[in-house]
């Protein structure tokens, strides 16, 4: 059985972030930001009086404004916004693709007998729309449809880590958004960024990553 060094720490599991990080990142998440700002304008809701910078806290917060005057209103915001994030998904879905060394990558690490998992706040079927043979190179996949609340909140990560029957301090959490690292943080583990999607290696040094990789594939350099 193999291992991953990291910062001379043993890492037997790995839990990938999806989008960035194991596929080319093609959703627009400024526009998605603009369409949901929209929808809750319409809902008149004071779209600046919100706290929140991701779009599913955001729309989880709009969501609880409006539970206070109209629950009824309250769901069918929740349920329009997630269509408008969805169809959104689903569309960059439809031209996205995973990176070159995707497969390999998971390949090798079974091989290596490394646990592999991905976690990520996309749906599942933008996700099998992307890898539809997923379960062939990972059993353990959590997307944001099988839990309540998404990353940087720990729940997916624990959940990920539970089904691998992980430890957090032998685990290592990569993916290409300061969020991943906070994730990481979050559960207990080790946290690794890399550049494949929008953000710089002094993002994550400065979120406190452990490590900043090129692409994920440089992990298996790290195999011992
Ligand atoms: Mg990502």
């Amino acid at each position: 059985m193999s291992f991953l060094s990291i910062n001379h720490t043993i890492v037997d599991t790995v839990v990938f972030d999806f989008d960035g990080t194991l596929a080319k990142l093609n959703i627009d998440f400024d526009l998605m930001r603009r369409n949901i700002a929209e929808l809750i304008s319409r809902y008149g809701v004071e779209h600046q009086s919100l706290r929140h910078k991701y779009v599913l806290e955001i729309i989880e917060e709009t969501a609880a404004i409006l539970q206070n005057t109209s629950p009824s209103k309250s769901q069918a915001f929740t349920k329009d916004a997630l269509r408008v994030i969805e169809d959104m998904e689903v569309e960059a879905a439809g031209s996205g693709e995973l990176f070159a060394g995707t497969k390999k990558l998971l390949t090798t690490l079974r091989e290596h007998s490394v646990r592999t998992g991905i976690i990520t706040r996309n749906c599942v079927r933008a996700v099998h729309m992307i890898f539809p043979d997923i379960s062939a190179y990972c059993k353990t996949v959590v997307c944001r449809d099988h839990v309540q609340r998404v990353k940087p909140h720990p729940e997916q990560l624990n959940l990920a880590l539970s089904y691998l029957k992980a430890r957090p301090e032998r685990s290592l959490m990569i993916g290409d958004h300061p969020l991943d690292i906070e994730t990481g943080h979050n559960a207990g583990a080790l946290s690794a960024g890399v550049l494949t999607g929008r953000c710089r290696k002094e993002d994550f040094l400065t979120a406190g990553a452990d490590i900043v990789f090129q692409e994920a594939t440089d992990i298996i350099r790290l195999l011992k």
